[in-house]
C-alpha cells in the first residue's frame, strides 16, 4: 500500500475552529434565504429549475457537514487522521458518509474514485 503524500495538513486550533464555524453559520443562513427566494421566483414565473435547486442544497448540506466536522473535532469525539481516513484529492479530510467534500464539494464518490483506480477503464 502507497499513502500518497500530499501537502501536510495542519489541524486548525479550537479558536480558529470556531471562528470558521461561525461563519458557516452565517453563510449557511445566507444561502438557504438565497434558496427560498429562488424557489419563489421560480413559483412566480412557473419555470422551476431543479438542477440549479439541487446545486444550491448540495452547497448547503457540504456547508452544514462541515460545521458537524468543525463540531465532531471541538468535542474531540473524531481525529482528522482517524477511522477511514479517507481525504478528498484537495487533501481535506472527509467525513464518513459525506456526499461531498466540504471544503471543495467535490462529489465524494468520484474523487475516492480518482483516487483508487488511476488506471484507465477496463476493456
Ligand atoms: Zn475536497
Amino acid at each position: 500500500m502507497s499513502v500518497p503524500r500530499g501537502p501536510a495538513y495542519v489541524a486548525p486550533s479550537p479558536r480558529e475552529l470556531k471562528r470558521e464555524r461561525k461563519r458557516l453559520l452565517l453563510v449557511r443562513e445566507d444561502r438557504l434565504r438565497d434558496l427560498g427566494g429562488l424557489a419563489l421566483e421560480m413559483y412566480k414565473r412557473d419555470r422551476f429549475n431543479t438542477g440549479l435547486v439541487v446545486e444550491r442544497c448540495a452547497e448547503l448540506v457540504a456547508l452544514e457537514a462541515r460545521v458537524q466536522e468543525i463540531d465532531a473535532l471541538l468535542d474531540g469525539t473524531v481525529s482528522l487522521r482517524g477511522a477511514g481516513g479517507s481525504v478528498c484529492i484537495c487533501s481535506a479530510p472527509l467525513l464518513l458518509g459525506a456526499q461531498f467534500c466540504a471544503t471543495c464539494g467535490r462529489p465524494v464518490s468520484a474523487s475516492s474514485v480518482a483516487a483508487s483506480t488511476a488506471s484507465g477503464p477496463r476493456e
